[in-house]
């Protein structure tokens, strides 16, 4: 695990520890104090590491990945306070978050030795066709026997690095890592758990620094075979621009909404509203960033929720009692607070919070927000709910819904089937949960969206390995 006591943190260029002309400094978004700097990588770095991917040909067999996979599922559980500390200390995000987080990554470590240990090799046979032939056609997966640029978020500072590592080990690919500027150490610290496991160390290089010093050398380097992004909008949209002939996984933003029919259990329903738009601070791409509630049942449902949110503790991140911590930083709050303040003079009713402190910005309960506003429009990352009441009208409601340019999941609170087979079959999102939050799932299962949230790719542990792999097929006379 990283060396706590220091303060200059080197970068892992297959395995060796890299120092740079130049540095970066990550702070604590609650403190603003620098916690400890990382070398801000030049073009040449990310070259090197590369170059040493694309020579090194892994040859791990299922039963040695299958060790290092769980092998890192246990380190991350034995190191699961210190983890979930330097989670908090870089990214702002309660402890109570960060815990919940280090528990989702090392299911994701878990489920993938699990998966290795499966060949989900298909058989077809060969007498089907015109010319009937006594022969079988194998469809097998065999790794990209390439090489995987990864650049990562900074709302989970493990667990979305994790979804790209984990799927790239367990098909044998090798990667190079460049994690969010902001939060860095984590995945520092998780790259010594993963050599410390057995994991070759030119299988994962994990590079830092500020993307706009690095160029294009995460996305169009001649030795890359496939880009995998989890990040915002217009980053993913610019990526996919300059990415030329490779293979492209988007996981873009979100704008979930959760939607409150006029039969559901209203505190209920609150509940799953107050949980889904303030844990990690609001930060998570499947966060709820509207709520679409009946007129009818609104005055009862914005109070249930007022009631709630009042109870949520913010401050102190690392103070174990704390529900939700900061933001990344105090420009988000602020941008935040801003979109807040338009929405009020558009016309909506501010019923708590609004009141940004650095990069503390607590949970925030806005009702009759106009669609149109650029706070339900866009993708809001922080803690605030803004409700939308809608007419009893379900088609109303899908178009509401639909609105947005995004499409990456939803959720619904209802017990009517008619309404929920209609919602299922027309809400533009790659995932819809009913009485669940928008962004329950299983590490396991797929998970992804459409419209500007992704092109339809999906991740999960099952589904990255899929898009890590190529299909080969061969045939035997049979
Ligand atoms: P971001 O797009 O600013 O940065 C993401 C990563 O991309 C960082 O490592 C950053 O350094 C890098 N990056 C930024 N611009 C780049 C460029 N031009 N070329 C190469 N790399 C570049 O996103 P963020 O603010 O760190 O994260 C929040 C966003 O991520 C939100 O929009 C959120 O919804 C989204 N997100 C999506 C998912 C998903 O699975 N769909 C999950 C988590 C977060």
């Amino acid at each position: 695990m990283l060396d706590s006591t220091r303060l200059y943190h080197p970068m892992k260029i297959a395995g060796e520890d890299v120092l740079a002309d130049s540095s970066i400094d990550v702070r604590n978004p609650f403190t603003d104090q620098v916690i400890a700097a990382v070398p801000q990588a030049r073009p040449e770095h990310v070259r090197r590491a590369f170059a040493i991917a694309r020579v090194f040909r892994p040859r791990l067999t299922r039963r040695e990945r299958a060790r290092i996979l769980f092998a890192t599922a246990e380190a991350i559980e034995a190191n699961r306070d210190r983890l979930a500390h330097l989670i908090t200390s870089e990214s702002g995000l309660c402890l109570k978050d960060a815990l919940h987080e280090t528990a989702r990554a090392q299911d994701v470590w878990s489920f993938a030795a699990q998966a290795v240990l499966q060949d989900d090799v298909a058989v077809y046979a060969g007498d089907i066709g015109g010319g009937a032939q006594s022969r079988r056609i194998f469809a097998t997966r065999t790794p990209l026997l390439g090489v995987i640029s990864a650049i990562t978020p900074f709302n989970h500072p493990l667990n979305l690095v994790s979804h790209k590592l984990a799927p790239a080990i367990a098909t044998n690919n090798r990667v190079v890592l460049k994690p969010a500027e902001a939060t860095p150490l984590t995945a520092l610290a998780l790259a010594e758990l993963l050599y410390e496991a057995g994991l070759p160390p030119e299988m994962l290089s994990v590079v830092t620094g500020d993307p706009r010093s690095l160029g294009d050398a995460m996305i169009n380097d001649p030795d890359i075979d496939l880009v995998t992004f989890t990040g915002s909008v217009s980053a993913g949209k610019k990526i996919a621009e300059r990415v030329g002939y490779r293979r492209l996984v988007l996981e873009l933003g979100g704008n979930d909404p959760l939607i409150v029919m006029g039969d559901a259990d209203l505190d209920r329903a609150a509940r799953l509203a107050v949980q889904g738009a303030t844990r990690n601070s609001g930060q998570r791409c499947t966060a709820v960033k509207r709520v679409l509630v009946v007129d009818d049942v609104a005055d009862r449902f914005a109070e249930a929720t007022l009631s709630l949110m009042k109870r949520l503790r913010t401050g102190d991140p690392m103070d174990p009692n704390t529900d939700v911590g900061t933001v990344i930083n105090a420009r988000a709050a602020s941008i935040i607070a801003g979109r807040v303040d338009a929405a009020i003079e558009g016309g909506a009713r501010l019923l708590l919070g609004n009141t940004p402190e650095g990069a503390l910005y607590p949970p925030t309960l806005l009702d009759h927000v106009p669609p149109d506003r650029e706070l339900v429009r866009e993708e809001t990352f922080g803690p605030v709910l803004p409700i939308i009441r809608c007419p009893d009208d379900v088609e109303h409601i899908i178009a509401i819904a639909n609105s947005t340019a995004f499409g990456l999941s939803a959720a619904l609170c209802t017990n009517r089937l008619d309404y929920i087979t209609r919602f299922v079959d027309a809400l533009d999102v790659g995932c819809v949960n009913v009485w669940e939050v928008p962004g329950y799932r299983t590490e396991l299962t797929p998970f992804g969206g459409i419209k500007d949230s992704g092109l339809g790719h999906k991740e999960g542990v099952l589904e990255a390995m899929k898009s890590f792999t190529n299909i080969k097929t061969y045939s035997l006379p049979w």
